[in-house]
């Protein structure tokens, strides 16, 4: 679409929206139609409504419609084993990488795959999905899944010694794990940049799972064993994947 027609579409929207009373039916279609010029917009004929409307047929008609048992248990309720954190990177994708079919794995995917410590202030969001996942859906393991050439990683390995941010949210973010950091910056501070960055992408997932024995509820299902935490890391150039158990001493607490 020319510049002039994208224009000219956010006027015809606009004015729509302005005559609101007539909100309804008719148009709600012209809305649609609108939306899917103005999504022509995009690079080189692009077309993402296309894209999305071919990828769902394809899904419908090759696992939808072929496995009514498993739909049809997944419509009643969803019990999977798994809960997983994986980065937002769009390599990375879990269900691609690892096979899940639906109901398999509750998912948690940010920026690095970070698990942020127990705070009921700064992290809500990641405290009720592990909430949901732990206490209600009971899965019996957690994985955690670092990668190759982690944007994340490699900014939190950027951030100045002094810790001066420059961006809004992401270095705010991935100094959950700054102790991944220090470690790598310690122990691997003869190796380039590049390898630094890969330890600390294997480090940093070690520290997520430290991270996660903070919820009591995650610590008290780890010590009674109906719950593992396992690390993992995906390599996408060299097409690997490794899977460990946590590896540090756990001791109880009095109570358990
Ligand atoms: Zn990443």
């Amino acid at each position: 679409m020319e510049r002039e027609s994208y224009d000219q579409a956010i006027a015809a929207l606009s004015k729509l929206l302005s005559e609101q009373s007539n909100l309804q039916g008719v148009a709600a279609a012209k809305i649609k139609q609108i939306t899917a010029e103005l999504e022509t917009v995009g690079s080189k004929g692009f077309n993402p409504y296309t894209r999305i409307q071919t990828g769902f047929n394809l899904f419908k008609t090759q696992k939808y419609e072929k496995n009514p048992d498993l739909f049809g248990q997944l419509a009643k309720g969803q019990s999977p084993k798994f809960m997983v954190f994986a980065c937002s990177d769009s390599r990375v994708c879990p269900s691609v990488i690892l096979n899940f079919e639906p109901g398999e794995a509750f998912m948690v995917r940010n920026i690095a795959n970070m698990v942020p410590p127990n705070d009921k202030i700064r992290y809500t969001g990641v405290g009720a999905a592990i909430e949901y996942a732990v206490f209600h859906l009971k899965v019996e393991h957690i994985v955690v899944i670092g990668h190759s050439c982690c944007g994340g990683i490699k900014g939190l390995m950027s951030i100045p010694d002094d810790g001066t941010t420059t961006s809004d949210f992401i270095e705010d973010w991935v100094k959950i794990c700054s102790p991944a950091r220090s470690k790598v910056k310690q122990e691997c501070k003869d190796l380039k940049f590049e390898e630094q960055c890969k330890n600390c992408e294997k480090e940093a997932v070690n520290v997520s799972l430290g991270n996660l024995l903070t919820y009591p509820f995650v610590r008290d299902r780890v010590a009674k064993k109906s719950l593992t935490l396992k690390g993992a890391y995906y390599d996408f150039v060299k097409g690997s994947f490794e899977l460990w158990d946590l590896d540090f001493k756990f001791t109880p607490t009095a109570a358990a």
